[in-house]
């Protein structure tokens, strides 16, 4: 159950001069698998970035900005309008108030407001439980942190998968600072129902942690409705919900991310942002704010075109005779690949020209794994369109 295993992210060129809890973290299995697909030609299902632009306005305000000299550094706390904006979101999503002069925190990206909340909140020493499969930053973090991860794994449900409530529980010691749930879920697309977050929840209350919800796909659900876990009874105290512009709006290159908490969490969490980046992004930030007023119908139509992506991806890998399993939203769509996935997805630009991403390499414990490959469906009709030619 301990995480003292290194990850499987390591694929370094040589030896590197980092310090060693950063030893581990060597150059990411993308970083190879976009060079490999880079010199194939091949058509890239592995880095889950949208390759088509967020709505026009928002870029305009964005062009505007720059134009009109929003160009110096922005409140620690980020823009004023921004933060209004952020909470009124929330307000209107999932009926959850945060005050925006003191909840409310803009970060570069969900990556350094993960990042900022760990070393704000977390003492060198305890432990941090993820659940893996995982999003790699967070176990970087906690290795910045000086903590440590124990890791949970999501076990396979019929179709999908589920949180081992039970092995969650157990995972739990004196240590245990803080559990990270990822929902939805990036890689598998799971998105945590009542019952899974009630279960989280009440663990939390009952032995005194924090949770780090990083809920940066919380509008791209495919029928089921994305549920905060900081509403839960008990959590609105404990939790620090991290999101970001960046997979809403098709922009994860301007960085705006942000992080909601009650003041007592949002304040550690600032101490340690405001000596990570102190602030950034000056002239998107109006824009993102613009895009959280008036993009709302945009959002609702890149839901529809991305549900109707996974759709497309997810029978075409079933034509292709893999397996793949139910995703419920997010970019991604896992699949069982019947061999070992790490040299399929090395081979697969080749014989196939095409780039995917193992699992194993978002886990401690990859057993389980072996066999399963991430594919994004973000990608232009035409792009996922060749992708699928060449898979079947
Ligand atoms: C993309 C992603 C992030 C990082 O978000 P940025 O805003 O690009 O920093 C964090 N968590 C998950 C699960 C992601 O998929």
């Amino acid at each position: 159950m301990s995480g003292r295993r290194l990850p499987r992210l390591a694929h370094m060129s040589g030896p590197s001069a980092a310090v060693e809890r950063l030893q581990p973290f060597g150059a990411t299995i993308f970083a190879e698998m976009t060079a490999l697909a880079l010199e194939r030609g091949a058509v890239n299902l592995g880095q889950g970035f949208p390759d088509w632009d967020g709505p026009a306005a928002m870029l305009e305000v964005a062009r505007g900005q720059i134009s009109t000299g929003n160009n110096q550094y922005p409140p620690v706390r980020g823009a004023a309008e921004l933060r209004q904006a952020i909470c009124e979101d929330r307000a209107r999503n999932f009926d959850v108030e945060y005050d925006p002069g003191t909840e409310a925190l803009v970060t570069t990206g969900a990556t350094e407001a993960i990042a900022a909340t760990i070393l704000g909140l977390v003492e060198p020493g305890s432990e941090v439980i993820l659940i893996e499969p995982y999003y790699d930053s967070y176990a970087a973090a906690v290795a910045l942190a000086g903590s440590t991860r124990v890791t949970v794994p999501l076990v396979p449900d019929g179709t999908g998968f589920a949180l081992d409530v039970d092995a969650l529980r157990s995972a739990v010691s004196e240590k245990t600072a803080m559990i990270v749930v990822n929902s939805p879920h990036n890689p598998t697309g799971t998105i945590f129902g009542l019952a899974e977050l009630s279960a989280i929840a009440e663990l939390a209350v009952e032995r005194d942690l924090l949770v780090l919800a990083d809920e940066v796909y919380e509008r791209l659900t495919f029928g089921l409705v994305h549920i905060p876990i900081a509403t839960l009874p008990g959590m609105a105290s404990r939790t620090v919900t991290v999101s970001s512009a960046g997979k809403t709006f098709n922009v994860t290159g301007w960085k705006v991310g942000w992080a909601l908490a009650s003041q007592t969490l949002l304040d550690g969490v600032l101490a340690a942002k405001q000596f990570l980046t102190f602030s950034g992004g000056a002239p998107f930030q109006p824009a993102v704010a613009h895009a959280l007023r008036h993009e709302q119908a945009w959002v609702t139509d890149l839901v529809a075109d991305l549900q109707r992506k996974r759709d497309l991806l997810t029978h075409a890998l079933e034509g292709a005779g893999l397996s793949p399993f139910r995703t419920e939203g997010t970019y991604f769509v896992c699949a069982r690949v019947d061999q070992d996935a790490l040299s399929y997805c090395r081979a697969l630009p080749a014989s196939r020209g095409v780039a995917a991403i193992p699992v194993t390499v978002f886990t401690d414990h990859p057993e389980p794994w072996r066999e399963i490959v991430r594919f994004a469906f973000c990608k232009t009709d035409e792009v996922l369109a060749e992708g699928i030619r060449r898979l079947t």
